[in-house]
């Protein structure tokens, strides 16, 4: 998602110019215009999302004639000349109108107007359940009045598989004929009234000569598909041998129709048991057979759904991705997995953003562990949690992402910011690993106060200038680099902000620590010691570096070493940013 991506805004007066300006603060790269016509015309195709700051009636007559269809016209959001009503007037859903309208109502402090239904009677919205599912919609005209449907009744029978985790307002029904949705790949699922959403969990197997031209492999894919009933929405990737994942034909394909490319090596295809073996290719590639088993393979051994099937240059074997996988090993997935590496702030719920508790919500798996989780107990309660019994986070990482693949949508919950000395990075890094092997799951990484927020905040504001921070854990990082860092950090006068400071097992390295930051500052220097900030067992000290080993420092603590002018006054640590040098500042 990248919702501050490409926004235009456009006003009349200058009230709403200034207004324009203000919201830049949410999305940086926002252009501001003044309104007319023609440049609204010129704006529509070019921009996400486009914010009106004038009366509705305005927007409405202008916008009129340029509307084609609500998955590719922009979002469109009206806001008052005061900002006290934000109106997400087009696209509400998919769009991210209703989205948006929300956040630039909480940033102004206005109210935001969200008028689709479903949103109003706290329903599922169809679009976006199917969206955040990785399903695709075939008959989109059907969503309107299948939307009041599930208004006026209050919820909607679906017909899918086991698999599929239905929202609690969708009745699970086994009769094609009485459902309202029918999830499903195959073309013979087809009624007239039923909304049709597609699970992208087909994999196409190819083998393929040198320089096969796209249009072939096109109708050989669309024969296949077609003689076995297979909906072409739902095809998520095609799979092949290592070198051909470089075939200008496959790859203009993929292109055309947004399909990932997964490869594997000729020892890989060749492990698989009991596909049919040619000598020609295994001449030719050193793989006894490349679409059958590429396509077992990429489903994670699902089930072969259409044996190898040869047209002149290429060879096609269809396969439906394994419901249950759980390894990643062999290159894997269902559709509609996603990670959300959630930070959770430093300590009670109190310091969670919300965006962190959406994506706790709407998490079926979290994934973390000890001090962390047990903060956040109330809100995952009703959750599957991966915790005890993982103590390695390259575990839990890996874990995380076996059960996306899956098809869940997995919270790994980091205590702090997730991407600071925390989880963001090895999700990131165990995905990598897997890169070409595995379709990607969606990752969104969701920061949160981190330890040396909270502790700033308590001790006054030691961090108003030029700051670094060094972790003193040598678990994974060799003590000689953190020695350079704390040295170089020292000398150049930053604020320092230690992280993991002392453990159980780790006693000295916070002796050495100060040992090394007293060769360039005075022993007067101030030192906050904040521990369990934001927690109830919360304990602030405020020292000096000659005395700061005296003081009790554990695992749950982060100290802040001030710089050469940092002062302390009535208990606060305040590093001053220079103002006192300005003549303003003297009354
Ligand atoms: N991702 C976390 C940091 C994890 S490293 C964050 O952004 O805050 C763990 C270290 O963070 C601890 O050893 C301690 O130094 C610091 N820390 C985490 N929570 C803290 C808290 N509530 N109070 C003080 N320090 C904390």
């Amino acid at each position: 998602m990248n919702s501050g991506n490409s926004v235009a805004a456009f006003f009349i007066t200058a009230k709403g110019r200034m207004l324009a300006g203000n919201i830049r603060a949410l999305y940086p790269r926002l252009i501001a215009k003044k309104y007319s016509a023609a440049a609204v015309r010129d704006a529509w195709k070019k921009h996400r999302t486009l914010i009106f700051i004038m009366a509705s009636g305005i927007v409405v007559r202008t916008i009129a004639p340029l509307l084609e269809d609500k998955r590719t016209d922009p979002a469109v959001v009206v806001v008052d000349d005061s900002g006290k009503h934000v109106i997400g007037l087009l696209s509400g859903h998919l769009g991210g109108a209703n989205e948006r309208a929300r956040e630039i109502a909480g940033f102004l402090g206005g109210e935001a107007v969200i008028t689709t239904a479903s949103d109003v009677n706290g329903l599922t919205a169809i679009d976006l359940w199917a969206e955040s599912n990785g399903l695709i919609i075939e008959n989109p005209d059907l969503l309107p009045r299948i939307g009041a449907r599930l208004v006026n009744r209050k919820g909607l029978k679906a017909q899918a598989g086991p698999e599929i985790q239905l929202p609690p307002d969708f009745q699970r029904v086994n009769d094609l004929v009485e459902a309202d949705i029918i999830i499903s790949n195959r073309e013979a699922a087809a009624g007239r009234s039923a909304l049709l959403m597609r699970p992208r969990n087909m994999i196409v197997g190819m083998g393929c000569n040198r320089r096969t031209s796209v249009e072939e492999i096109e109708t050989a894919v669309m024969k296949t598909l077609h003689g076995a009933e297979i909906s072409f929405l739902s095809v998520r990737a095609v799979a092949t041998i290592d070198f051909k994942a470089g075939e200008p034909g496959i790859i203009e394909f993929c292109k055309r129709h947004s399909l990932d490319i997964l490869s594997f090596e000729p020892d890989e295809l060749n492990s698989v048991p009991g596909v049919e073996h040619s000598d020609a290719a295994f001449r030719a590639t050193g793989a006894k057979a490349v679409a059958e088993p590429a396509a077992l393979l990429a489903s994670g051994m699902g089930g072969l759904i259409v044996p190898k099937q040869k047209f002149r240059n290429v060879t096609i074997a269809i396969s439906e991705i394994n419901k249950g996988i759980n390894s990643v090993k062999n290159g894997v997935s269902k559709s509609g997995g996603k990670i959300s590496v959630v930070g959770t702030g430093p300590g009670d719920l109190s310091h969670i953003t919300p965006s962190a508790l959406r994506a706790i919500r709407e998490s079926d798996v979290i994934v973390g562990y000890g001090t962390y989780i047990d903060l956040i107990e109330d809100l995952i309660s009703e959750k599957e949690v991966y915790s005890t019994g993982m103590t390695h986070e390259i575990d839990r990482c890996r874990k995380a992402v076996e059960l996306s693949g899956n098809g869940r949508n997995v919270a790994v919950i980091s205590g702090g910011d997730p991407g600071i000395y925390a989880m963001a990075g090895l999700v990131f890094e165990v995905l990598r690993q897997q890169d070409g092997k595995m379709l990607m799951p969606e990752v969104e990484v969701i920061p949160g106060i981190s330890a040396l927020n909270a502790a700033a905040a308590r001790l006054g504001a030691p961090l108003m200038h030029d700051f670094a921070s060094v972790s003193l854990s040598d678990r994974l990082t060799p003590w000689e680099t953190i020695e350079k860092r704390l040295d170089a950090a020292t000398m150049a006068d930053f604020v320092i902000v230690l992280y993991n400071p002392k453990s159980k097992g780790r006693t000295e390295q916070i002796g050495r620590a100060r040992e090394i930051i007293m060769k360039h500052r005075s022993p007067e220097t101030p030192v906050g010691i904040v521990r369990s900030a934001m927690r109830e067992k919360e304990s602030v000290v405020l020292t000096n570096l000659e005395h700061m080993l005296g003081h009790e420092i554990d695992m749950q603590t982060s100290i802040v070493i001030g710089n050469s002018n940092t002062f302390v006054w009535k208990n606060l640590m305040i590093t001053p940013r220079g103002y006192e040098k300005k003549k303003q500042f003297h009354p």
